[in-house]
């Protein structure tokens, strides 16, 4: 949606904003192909004119939502001699469109909640004012001007995640005995809790300072960066730390930390690695 919102042309607004708010279209933003994640310009699917509208061609994969959305916003090259220059959002509403089929709900370590697909475009063809803005060649300013909300929330998720992990750590410890003492009782719980609390506070601060520029229109792509991969090394790191004090219970599936371990790992790798926000981040200094 702030796709649309932010760059949409009013017909488009209109066309489909309230769709997406009803529910009768399920959105998802297909950019990453089997030859390019980190390194979006190198995407090979194409949209070429062709009469009134466009042909797509491509494959795409890891697309959140894959399974069940039918508004699909596709990263494509309008003008393949170029790299970003040639790149544009391009909306591809997919019921009945033919050509288009969705690939295996692909099986994740984590995450088991949320489908990620693969999903083809075989000739697709697409209405020519689909393209999010209504001018080709923007795709890429568009995607860089928006991945830093996208990236804000990863690290917002982080940070609510971890906090779980830690009650329910908290529970745990509090609970169970060993020595004849709880498990909280020994210091070295004591201390690993301390520097868990510790490193959430500190991590929450700075989420909340960018969650303020980011309502300011002030949130840049670099401190976009940091809180996506500075918390997202904190989540993984203290979850990781609280697993080991609930012993082999932290490995089984029916308690929360085991969850909560899996599903933090991908958080370093999608919304652009962490490796990726750092060279975002280097770029300034
Ligand atoms: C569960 C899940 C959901 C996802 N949802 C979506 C979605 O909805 N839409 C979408 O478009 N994509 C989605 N993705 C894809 C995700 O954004 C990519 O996986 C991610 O950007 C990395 O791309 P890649 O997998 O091709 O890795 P690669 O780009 O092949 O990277 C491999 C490794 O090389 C490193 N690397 C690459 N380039 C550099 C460099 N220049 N310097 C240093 N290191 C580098 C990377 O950091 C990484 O460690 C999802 C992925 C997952 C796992």
């Amino acid at each position: 949606m702030p796709y649309i919102w932010h760059y949409g042309t009013e017909e488009q607004k209109q066309r489909w904003l309230p769709r997406l708010q009803s529910g009768e279209l399920v959105g998802a933003i297909a950019m990453t192909e089997p030859g390019a994640g980190s390194d979006l310009q190198g995407v090979k699917t194409t949209a070429v004119k062709s009469g009134n509208g466009y042909v797509v061609n491509g494959s795409k994969t890891f697309i959140t939502n894959g399974q069940l959305a039918n508004f699909i916003i596709v990263v494509a090259k309008t003008d393949p001699s170029e790299g970003a220059k040639g790149t544009s959002l391009i909306v591809v509403e997919t019921d009945g469109a033919e050509g288009f089929e969705r690939g295996r709900n692909l099986h994740k370590i984590g995450m088991e909640a949320n489908d990620t697909s693969e999903l083809f475009f075989n000739e697709v063809k697409v209405p020519g004012d689909n393209i999010i803005g209504g001018t080709e060649g923007q795709g890429f300013v568009q995607l860089m001007q928006q991945l830093p909300q996208e990236r804000l929330n990863i690290a917002v998720q982080g940070v609510a995640a971890a906090e779980r992990g830690l009650e329910a750590t908290l529970a745990y410890v509090k609970e169970r005995k060993a020595f004849g003492k709880r498990i909280l009782d020994f210091q070295n719980t004591q201390f690993k809790l301390a520097e868990v609390k510790t490193k959430l506070t500190v991590a929450k601060v700075f989420v909340d300072h960018c969650i303020g520029l980011h309502l300011k229109g002030q949130l840049d792509a670099a401190t976009a960066s940091m809180a996506k991969y500075w918390v997202t090394d904190i989540q993984g790191e203290t979850i990781d730390e609280m697993l080991q004090l609930h012993g082999g219970y932290g490995y089984m599936n029916e308690y929360a930390i085991a969850q909560l371990y899996k599903d933090a790992r991908v958080q370093r790798i999608y919304g652009g690695t962490n490796e990726i926000m750092k060279l975002l981040i280097a770029r300034t200094l």
